[in-house]
């Protein structure tokens, strides 16, 4: 890769959040930009240009036409980075999946709906080979994860992603646990991957798991515990499928 590579970023199926979020990211995002070109930016730059090194991808694949794009992007990129949670992992637009796929698609597109390409969602690395993730939904503000996987990615060394659950730095925090008998909700902190420094327990809520499942996540546990707090399985799963419908362990 030459001197100031060039990164395009894209987005699929998405609320487009992730690339605001970038826009947001000020001191750190100029850090980077000193070191990197930006060729495709629809957010923030009409000018389009086909010749870019890195790939910074939001949204999670759901039509066919996604999946031709994203092989042709693949293809041009030495480098392709998932950015954010719908990317990742699949996040919200899973959702879907665990429904009557004809039934949702006629809701959504009434008569016209066979006029309409839509299959499973799915996240991108489902589809193409991804040398590195930017967790969260949305990806951390501050953009600190962000510089530092673009940054090691382009330096050819692995990223440091924190590999222990949200409940560790929710403690180091000071937080009471917002999960007690008394208000059993499924924070999904015990089995979620840290680097986030827990903002949901921090205000009260419970973790919804947006960074994706830690190394060796203990689900039967977890399960277990929640259970005994009386939640039903169909409940847990709710909770659990809100973003991590196409949970793969270790991601
Ligand atoms: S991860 Fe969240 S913020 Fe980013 S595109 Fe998906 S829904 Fe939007
Ligand atoms: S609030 Fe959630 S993340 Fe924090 S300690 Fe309790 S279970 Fe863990
Ligand atoms: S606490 Fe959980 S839901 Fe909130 S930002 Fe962290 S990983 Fe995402």
């Amino acid at each position: 890769m030459g001197e100031k590579p060039k990164v395009g970023f894209f987005s699929f199926t998405s609320c487009e959040g992730c690339q605001l979020v970038v826009l947001s990211m000020a001191d750190r995002l100029l850090d980077l930009l000193g070191a990197v070109e930006v060729v495709n930016f629809r957010e923030a730059s009409s000018y389009k240009g086909n010749d870019y090194d890195v790939a910074v991808v939001e949204g999670a694949i759901s039509t066919v036409h996604e999946i031709e794009e994203l092989i042709e992007i693949r293809k041009q990129a030495k480098v392709l980075i998932a950015f954010g949670a719908c990317a990742h992992i699949g996040g919200v637009n899973c959702m879907k999946n665990f429904d009557n796929q004809y039934e949702i698609k006629h809701m959504v597109y009434g008569d016209k709906a066979s006029n309409f390409d839509s299959i499973l969602a799915q996240p991108l690395d489902a589809v193409v080979k991804v040398d590195g993730y930017v967790r969260g939904c949305p990806p951390n503000r501050e953009g600190e994860e962000f510089v530092e996987v673009v940054t090691a990615l382009l330096q050819g060394k692995p990223p440091y992603i924190p590999n222990y659950p949200v409940c560790v730095q929710c403690k180091m925090k000071g937080n009471v646990c917002v999960f007690h008998k008394e208000n059993p909700i499924a924070c999904l902190g015990p089995v979620t991957r840290a680097g986030c420094m827990a903002p949901c327990p921090s205000f009260g809520n419970a973790c919804i798991g947006c960074r994706g499942l830690v190394d060796d996540p203990n689900l039967n546990a977890h399960q277990e515990t929640l259970e005994q707090a009386g939640l039903s399985t169909e409940e847990i799963l709710k909770f659990y499928r809100f973003l991590n419908g196409m949970m793969e362990v270790g991601k």
